[in-house]
C-alpha cells in the first residue's frame, strides 16, 4: 500500500534548501497571480494560468482544480488533465465520487497517492488514468472565506513517485493562490449579490429582473406556457408616510412583501421594483386566468389589517397583469404591467386590470409624448420657423407667418398640427400659446428695421382661443416686446368662430388693433357672409384651391369666387400654397393681396428671413420669373 492520507502539506520534510532560481521563479509566480486576483481578472483565466504553472514547475505533472457546486456535484474550473480525464471528473454527483479530489473534499485534507494502480481511491477508474499515464497524484483541499472546503486542486504526475520538497512548495503556493482567487471570487459574487438585494424586504431588487425574465420567457412557448407579470402597487402610500412617519411606509412595504411572497408557489419569483412598487413574476402559467388568480389572492391578503406599531392599518394594492411568450422582451413586458397598474389605478384603488394592448401602448405612447413635451417647451426646446408673405404687386416681403417645430431627439421632428394636440391634453396649451406668441414677437425685432410695415402672423388653435385669458397673454406679450398691435395678425380657423366668448374676446382684441385672419377658408363650412359679420379683417384661402390657377388668372373656379366674394365684402385676401411663378401672376390678376407658399421660400429661421429682407430680396411678378 502506498497511499497515506493526511499528510498537511507544512508536515512534508522542507530541509532540503531549494536553490535561489527556483525561489525566485515562485516568487515571481506569486506575484504575477496575485496582481491578476487583486486586479480583477477573470476567474477561470487565472486558474488557467495557475493550472499551467503546474506544469512549467513539476517535471511531468498536469493539474486540474475542482469545485462543488451546490455541495454535491464537481465542477472542473480549470484543467491541464487529458480530455477523457477531465469528463470522468466533471459534474459527478456525491454518491459517484473517486479519486484524490474526493478524498481532499471529504477528508478535508492533503492526500497524496504515489501510485495509482494501486490505489484504492482509483478502483474503478484506474485503468483511465493509467492509459493517458497519470500514475501518481497530490490532492490538497481549496477553502472558502469560511474555511469550510469546497475545491481541490490535483496534481498528477506520469510517474509512481512523491514530489521533491521544491515541487512541493510550489505545489503550496499553486493551492494558496488558488484559494485566494476563489476567494476573491466569492467575495466579488456575494457583493453583486448583496447589490442586487432590497435590505428593507429581503427580496431583489430591479437590476436583476430583466435577467429574471429573460430566463423565465426562453423556457415557455413550446409547450403553450407562457409568463406572468403582476405589477403590484401599493395605493397612498404617501399618507401612511405623510401621516405616521417613514417607520410606519416602511413597514407597510416590508409586510407587502411577506404577504405577496407567502402566496406565491416556489418557482415564482417578487422583486421589489421600486418605492411602493413590486413585480411578480409567474412561471409556467397556462392563461390570463392563472395570473388572475394569483393577482386576486395577494389583492385579498394585502387588504387585510397590518398591525403597524401597534396600529392597525389597512392598505390597498393595485395590480396590472399582462402575459408574455418566448418572444416577447423583457422590458416590453415590464411596460404593459406598469401600463395596466396605471389603468388599474384610474379604476379605482385596490382593483387589478389586465393588459390592453391597444389602450396600453396608446396611453404610454401619449405619456412620454405629453413628458416630452413638457420638458421642450419648459426647456425652450422648440423652435420658430417663417414663411415670408409677399405683395402680390410689388413682389415684396410684406410679413411672415410663424410656425412652430418640435424637434425631439427620440421622436424626430413633429408637427405642429400633432404637437398642438399633444399640448392640448397634457393641459400645456397655454403654455405653448404664451411662448409661441413671446417667442415670435422677440424674433420679429429682427424685421422691422428692414420693413417698419412688418406684419407679423402667429396661428392660434381652437383650444388656445378657448382659454379665458387668451386676449391678456396676447397684449402683454405686445406690451412687454414693445410692439404695436398693429404689426400682429393672429391666424384662426373657422372652427373658432362658432364660438360666441371667443368672438367677444376676438372684438375686444380688434379694438386694441391686432388683425385676425380666417387661415385654411374653404374647408370649413362657414360663409363669407357670416365672416363678414366678425371682427376678422382677412381672409386667407386654402392651398387647395390654387390647383390648376394659370397666369391669366383662369384655371381655378372656386378660388377666383372666393377672392371675388372677399372682395366684395372688403376683406383683405391672402393666399397659400403658391408654387409657381405663374400661379403669383393669376393671383395678381385675381387682385389678391398676399400670396405665401414655397415659390417665394419655405419656412426659414428668422436669421434667413432678415437676411432676406436686408437684402431687400424680391419676385416681380412681371419680369417672367424670379
Ligand atoms: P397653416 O397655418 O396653414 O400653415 C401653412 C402650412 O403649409 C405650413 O405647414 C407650411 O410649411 C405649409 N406650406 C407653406 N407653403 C407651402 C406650399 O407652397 N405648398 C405646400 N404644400 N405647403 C406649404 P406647417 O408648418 O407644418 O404647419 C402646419 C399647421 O400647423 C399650420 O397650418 C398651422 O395651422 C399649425 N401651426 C403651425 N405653427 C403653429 C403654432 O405656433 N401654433 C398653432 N396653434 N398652430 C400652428
Ligand atoms: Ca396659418
Ligand atoms: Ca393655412
Amino acid at each position: 500500500m502506498t497511499e497515506y492520507v493526511g499528510m498537511e502539506a507544512d508536515g512534508l520534510d522542507l530541509s532540503d534548501s531549494p536553490d535561489s532560481e527556483h525561489d525566485l521563479r515562485l516568487l515571481s509566480l506569486r506575484a504575477r497571480i496575485a496582481t491578476d486576483i487583486a486586479e480583477g481578472r477573470r476567474i477561470d483565466m487565472v486558474l488557467n494560468d495557475l493550472v499551467a504553472a503546474v506544469e512549467d514547475h513539476i517535471a511531468g505533472a498536469v493539474g486540474v482544480i475542482v469545485s462543488l457546486v451546490d455541495g454535491e456535484h464537481t465542477r472542473v474550473l480549470a484543467a491541464g488533465t487529458p480530455p477523457p480525464i477531465t469528463e470522468l471528473i466533471h459534474g459527478r454527483p456525491q454518491g459517484s465520487w473517486f479519486g484524490s479530489w474526493s478524498s481532499a473534499l471529504t477528508r478535508q485534507m492533503p492526500v497524496v497517492v504515489t501510485d495509482i494502480g494501486e490505489s484504492s481511491l482509483y478502483r474503478r477508474h484506474f485503468p483511465a488514468f493509467l492509459q493517458h499515464g497519470l500514475l501518481a497524484a497530490n490532492a490538497t483541499p481549496l477553502r472558502n472565506r469560511h474555511r469550510l472546503v469546497r475545491g481541490a486542486l490535483v496534481v498528477y504526475l506520469d510517474r509512481a513517485r512523491v514530489l521533491t520538497p521544491p515541487e512541493a512548495d510550489v505545489l503550496e503556493v499553486i493551492t494558496e493562490l488558488a484559494g485566494m482567487a476563489l476567494r476573491r471570487d466569492e467575495a466579488t459574487r456575494d457583493l453583486l449579490d448583496r447589490l442586487r438585494h432590497d435590505p428593507l424586504t429581503g427580496l431583489e431588487n430591479r437590476d436583476g429582473l430583466e435577467e429574471l425574465l429573460r430566463s423565465a420567457l426562453a423556457t415557455v412557448g413550446t409547450d403553450g406556457t407562457s409568463v406572468g407579470l403582476l405589477f403590484v402597487d401599493i395605493d397612498d402610500l404617501t399618507l401612511v408616510n405623510d401621516s405616521l412617519g417613514h417607520t410606519a411606509g416602511d413597514a407597510v412595504i416590508s409586510t407587502t412583501a411577506q404577504r405577496i411572497r407567502n402566496h406565491l408557489m416556489h418557482a415564482d419569483t417578487v422583486v421589489r421594483f421600486g418605492g411602493d412598487e413590486f413585480i411578480v413574476v409567474l412561471d409556467r402559467i397556462r392563461d390570463i386566468a392563472d395570473a388572475r388568480a394569483v393577482a386576486e389572492r395577494i389583492r385579498t391578503a394585502i387588504a387585510e389589517p397590518m398591525e403597524i406599531d401597534g396600529q392597525s392599518l389597512t392598505t390597498t394594492v393595485s395590480i396590472g397583469i399582462t402575459l408574455g411568450g418566448a418572444t416577447t422582451p423583457p422590458l416590453q413586458l415590464i411596460d404593459e404591467g406598469h401600463a395596466a397598474v396605471v389603468r388599474a389605478k384610474q379604476n379605482g384603488r385596490g382593483s387589478t386590470a389586465d393588459h390592453d394592448r391597444a389602450l396600453d401602448t396608446a396611453a404610454s405612447d401619449r405619456l412620454s409624448r405629453e413628458m416630452l413635451l413638457r420638458k421642450a417647451i419648459e426647456g425652450d426646446e422648440l423652435r420658430l420657423l417663417w414663411q415670408p408673405k409677399v405683395d402680390l404687386l410689388t413682389g415684396k416681403i410684406a410679413g411672415a407667418e410663424a410656425l412652430a417645430r418640435w424637434n425631439d431627439p427620440e421622436l424626430g421632428e413633429v408637427g405642429p398640427e400633432q404637437f398642438v394636440a399633444t399640448a392640448e391634453r397634457a393641459g400645456l396649451i397655454d403654455q405653448l400659446s404664451e411662448w409661441v406668441l413671446r417667442q415670435s414677437l422677440k424674433e420679429a425685432h429682427l424685421f422691422f428695421e428692414h420693413n417698419p410695415d412688418f406684419a407679423v402672423a402667429v396661428n392660434l388653435s381652437a383650444s388656445q382661443m378657448a382659454r379665458p385669458d387668451i386676449g391678456e397673454t396676447i397684449c402683454k406679450a405686445l406690451s412687454e416686446s414693445g410692439i404695436e398691435s398693429r404689426h400682429l395678425i393672429i391666424e384662426l380657423t373657422e372652427s373658432i368662430l362658432a364660438e360666441p366668448p371667443v368672438i367677444d374676446r376676438l372684438r375686444e382684441l380688434c379694438a386694441s388693433g391686432v388683425r385676425s385672419a380666417i387661415d385654411d377658408f374653404g374647408t370649413g363650412y362657414s360663409s363669407l357672409a357670416y365672416v363678414q359679420q366678425l371682427p376678422v379683417q382677412i381672409v386667407k384661402i386654402d392651398r387647395a384651391f390654387i390647383d390648376g390657377l394659370g397666369a391669366d388668372g383662369g384655371g381655378a373656379p372656386i378660388l377666383a369666387a372666393a377672392v371675388a366674394m372677399a372682395q366684395a365684402l372688403g376683406l383683405l385676401t391672402t393666399v397659400e400654397g403658391v408654387e409657381s411663378h405663374a400661379q403669383h401672376v393669376g393671383l395678381l390678376t385675381l387682385d389678391v393681396m398676399w400670396g405665401q407658399g414655397y415659390h417665394f421660400s419655405e419656412p426659414t429661421t428668422s436669421s434667413a428671413l432678415a437676411e432676406m429682407l436686408a437684402q431687400d430680396r424680391s419676385w416681380p411678378p412681371l419680369s417672367g420669373g424670379e
